[in-house]
């Protein structure tokens, strides 16, 4: 017979599972390991009209980091399905991820979001023609302003084949882990230098807002598909999105999946974002570490780092730029100054030029970003053509200061 302690702790973890996998359920993409980071400040849901989150009142009621919820379709646990694409490897994608590891041992590294057209490869070549020679890689994301894009195997195709190092960013939104896992392989076999693994955005934030969303898998569970192929595998780290709390404790969960790189996103600037890694690795963790640094230098990018930043950006950021004679000259100053105070910090090997543009700017925006990161990083402009990050340490024009550890 059960001692009355061991049936109040039954019931206790009875009805936590319950009640976490309700809130699961109710969650319209079905996060299993915790709240997405599109939770509102007020705590309402990212989907509009949705209502509150459905975890900020159950969080209390289970351990974090949050197991698994046993009985949902939703495996994040790979291991108990495999198949052929699963062992898919690819030795340039090795090569490639060692690649970009030497140079951070050696100097910060710039890893910029790559703004081009959607549906053009012509776009997309010319925007990284005019990025890839400065940044170390160029970050293919999935912006809710272009729901509709090539998908991101082959514009990894179209970039490594032309010498880009490419950052390919998969997320769970529109395609199942089948799908899922072709992409990955697919990118493997591009020879991409990293994955970075999203949950992703809820269709109704974005263009198809009527589409239906998928979120099969979240990012842990892409994680988990995408380790021990060759690139390095990225995570994204939100630290100032409700419930702040926790939000360590579900990067762990990712790392401990598989994550070499964390991205910390915005979060208020430096000293957010220092003490944010400060309390990632005195968890122990010991992969790379990026800092987002938004890029605005027109109204244009402007708007679209406004809808996945506002509130988490410097106070004023936004403003001084857009109100400056010249925008442009000024927040690619910005930029770089704010860069060069995040690789400043402890613990931090590098930033992530963050941001994009709304139709028609794209172009405009990939020439502000790379004039950014020239600032940063007085980057000797690679031949078009060649992959991997420029050679030799660099010299901070911004700083004055050498920027080699
Ligand atoms: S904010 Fe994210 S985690 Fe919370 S209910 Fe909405 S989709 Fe789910």
């Amino acid at each position: 017979m059960a001692s009355p302690d061991s049936v109040g702790v039954m019931n206790i973890g009875t009805f936590a599972e319950a009640t976490w996998g309700d809130a699961v359920a109710r969650c319209p993409k079905q996060m299993a390991h915790g709240p997405c980071a599109g939770v509102g400040d007020d705590h309402s849901c990212e989907v509009p009209g949705f209502g509150p989150c459905t975890f900020l009142d159950v969080l209390d009621a289970w351990p974090h980091p949050a197991p698994p919820v046993s009985g949902q379709r939703r495996d994040p646990s790979p291991a108990a399905w495999t198949s052929e694409a699963s062992a898919a490897t690819s030795t340039a994608a090795f090569r490639a991820a060692a690649a970009f590891r030497a140079a951070a041992a050696r100097r910060p590294v710039v890893v910029a979001d790559l703004p081009a057209a959607p549906l053009s490869a012509d776009g997309l070549r010319a925007s990284a023609d005019l990025l890839a020679p400065v940044a170390d890689a160029c970050l293919l994301g999935d912006h809710g302003g272009a729901r509709v894009q090539f998908p991101p195997s082959y514009r990894a195709r179209l970039l490594t084949e032309r010498g880009v190092v490419v950052w390919a960013g998969v997320n769970g939104r529109d395609r199942n882990r089948v799908a899922l896992e072709g992409e990955i392989a697919a990118c493997v076999d591009a020879g991409v230098t990293a994955l970075h693994c999203v949950t992703g955005d809820h269709p109704a934030l974005g263009h198809r807002a009527d589409a239906r969303a998928v979120f099969d898998l979240d990012s842990v569970g892409i994680v988990a598909l995408a380790r021990g192929r060759g690139p390095l595998v990225s995570a994204a780290h939100a630290p100032a999105a409700p419930p702040a709390d926790r939000r360590l404790s579900r990067l762990i969960a990712k790392i401990d999946t598989g994550v070499d790189v964390v991205f910390v996103d915005h979060c208020g600037g430096p000293e957010g974002v220092g003490d944010a890694v400060a309390r990632l690795r005195d968890t122990g963790f010991d992969g790379l570490v990026l800092a987002c640094v938004p890029v605005v230098t027109s109204a244009a990018t402007a708007a679209v780092v406004a809808s996945f930043a506002t509130g988490r950006l410097p106070a004023g950021y936004l403003e001084a730029v857009l109100d400056a004679n010249d925008p442009r000259e000024a927040g690619v100053r910005a930029g770089a100054d704010l860069a060069a105070r995040m690789i400043a910090l402890p613990g931090v090997d590098g930033v992530n030029l963050s941001g994009g543009a709304e139709p028609g700017h794209e172009l405009a925006a990939a020439g502000a970003t790379a004039d950014i990161t020239r600032r940063l990083l007085g980057a000797s402009t690679r031949t078009a053509g060649t992959s991997g990050p420029a050679a030799g340490p660099r010299t901070s024009p911004t700083t004055g200061a050498g920027v080699a550890p």
